[in-house]
């Protein structure tokens, strides 16, 4: 029969797509601690690969109620794996339920039109339209609800390889359910079934390969965001703020435009955790890094220097619009006091200004407001001092 004696024509194609599947297996195993969500239905989703084509193979040694069954059902079960993993990945309602049935409708119809009324034709529509369907969802859920601040393309690709295997898949269902082709040419080895086979074949670890890229990317994001950011208050660390403020600098320098530096120290910090406990103080710096984001500008930058120090960059700004800002965020930090489980925490911030200079490097424009928070300090507390412009 052709079926039988085609499938070992076209063993190189199951082959080479056995042993891709069987890396990106690996690859999504040795990805899954890192908890991503999605990792582990793509890794469901590519061990039911791993079987769907030996039990292909099976066709040649078994009866075709248990390969037509087995092949058939694991390959929904790995569309709909797939699928889930997408949405789960994307923060998307996963839809289990509906598939589920689908796989379950999809399998009961195999049974039965092998059992009770045999006919290839409705088993190839059942088969091969359930998996069209679920890849065109795919499709759709890659292109309608990528992240918007990873890179486009791996979405992109996504979308058009589900789309291409939708199709191809819809394709075969009206080719061969629609009564145009000999039924019995389903699996020979003819131009258009190599060509839609070999496509597969290459889609379908592609596919695997994409969904490792989108969690490669995630968690490069993650790792670099946590490299940059305090991990408490998620402002810039110091390092970070530095070599932003650098940056801005540079530009100042080329543009010739204003820029401010002020930096912040927290009064009498240590006596608030040794009144209310570490975790009110806690509170505290988060109550203070909120407000400072809230008045901070689209370009400003900020960051937690360490302990109850923060420092905020004004690009484009002048001594005396700095000087406002600052005050203002000073006068909001004395007026509206943190509040934890123990109560309200009122607190207050000492501040230091420096506007810059052409030529100034960034460590003297530092070293300028430092001695002006210092001056701040020595002053009293909760209050903001401009460092004198140097002559
Ligand atoms: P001053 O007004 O002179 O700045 O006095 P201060 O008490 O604020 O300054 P000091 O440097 O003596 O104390 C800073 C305290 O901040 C000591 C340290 O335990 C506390 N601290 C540093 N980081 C954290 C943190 O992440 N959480 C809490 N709760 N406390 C912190
Ligand atoms: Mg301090
Ligand atoms: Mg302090």
């Amino acid at each position: 029969m052709a079926v039988t004696q085609s499938i070992p024509i076209l063993l190189p194609v199951f082959v080479v797509t056995e042993l891709l599947c069987a890396c990106n297996t690996v690859q999504l195993w040795s990805l899954k601690k890192a908890g991503v969500a999605g990792t582990r239905s793509w890794l469901l989703a590519n061990a039911a690969m791993l079987g769907y084509l030996p039990a292909l193979g099976l066709r040649m040694v078994l009866p075709l109620i248990f390969s037509v069954v087995l092949s058939n059902g694991l390959g929904l079960v790995a569309a709909s794996m797939f699928y889930i993993g997408c949405a789960r990945f994307l923060g998307r309602p996963s839809h289990a339920r509906p598939l589920a049935v689908l796989v379950l409708a999809g399998v009961a119809g195999l049974l039965g039109f092998t059992l009770l009324l045999d006919s290839m034709r409705v088993r190839v529509v059942i088969a091969s339209g359930g998996i069209s369907i679920v890849f065109a969802a795919t499709a759709w859920l890659l292109f309608r609800h990528r992240i918007a601040s990873h890179r486009a393309t791996v979405y992109w690709l996504g979308a058009a390889c589900s789309a291409v295997t939708s199709l191809l898949h819809l394709g075969r269902a009206a080719y061969y359910g629609g009564g145009f082709g000999n039924i019995s040419d389903l699996f020979a080895t003819t131009m258009p079934n190599v060509f839609s086979m070999s496509l597969t074949a290459a889609l379908v670890p592609g596919l695997s390969m994409l969904a490792v890229a989108m969690v490669q990317e995630y968690l490069l994001r993650d790792a670099t965001w946590r490299a940059e950011h305090d991990g408490m208050t998620g402002l810039n660390t110091r390092q970070c703020f530095e070599s932003r403020s650098m940056a801005l600098l540079q530009q100042a320098e080329g543009d010739a435009l204003p820029l401010c530096l002020v930096l912040m120290d927290l009064d009498h910090f240590k006596q608030i955790n040794d009144r209310h406990g570490h975790q009110a103080g806690d509170q505290v710096l988060l109550t203070f890094s909120a407000l400072l984001c809230q008045v901070m500008r689209p370009g400003d930058v900020t960051g937690r220097m360490g302990g109850e120090e923060f420092a905020l960059l004004l690009p484009q700004t002048s001594a005396t619009q700095a000087l406002a800002m600052a005050e203002s965020l000073r006068l909001r930090a004395a007026q509206v006091p943190a509040v934890s489980l123990g109560g309200s925490i009122p607190y207050s911030v000492s501040m230091g200004l420096a506007a810059w200079q052409p030529g100034m490097s960034f460590s003297e424009l530092y070293r300028h407001a430092d001695q002006a928070l210092y001056a701040a300090k020595k002053a009293g507390r909760n209050q903001v001092v401009q460092a004198a412009q140097p002559v």
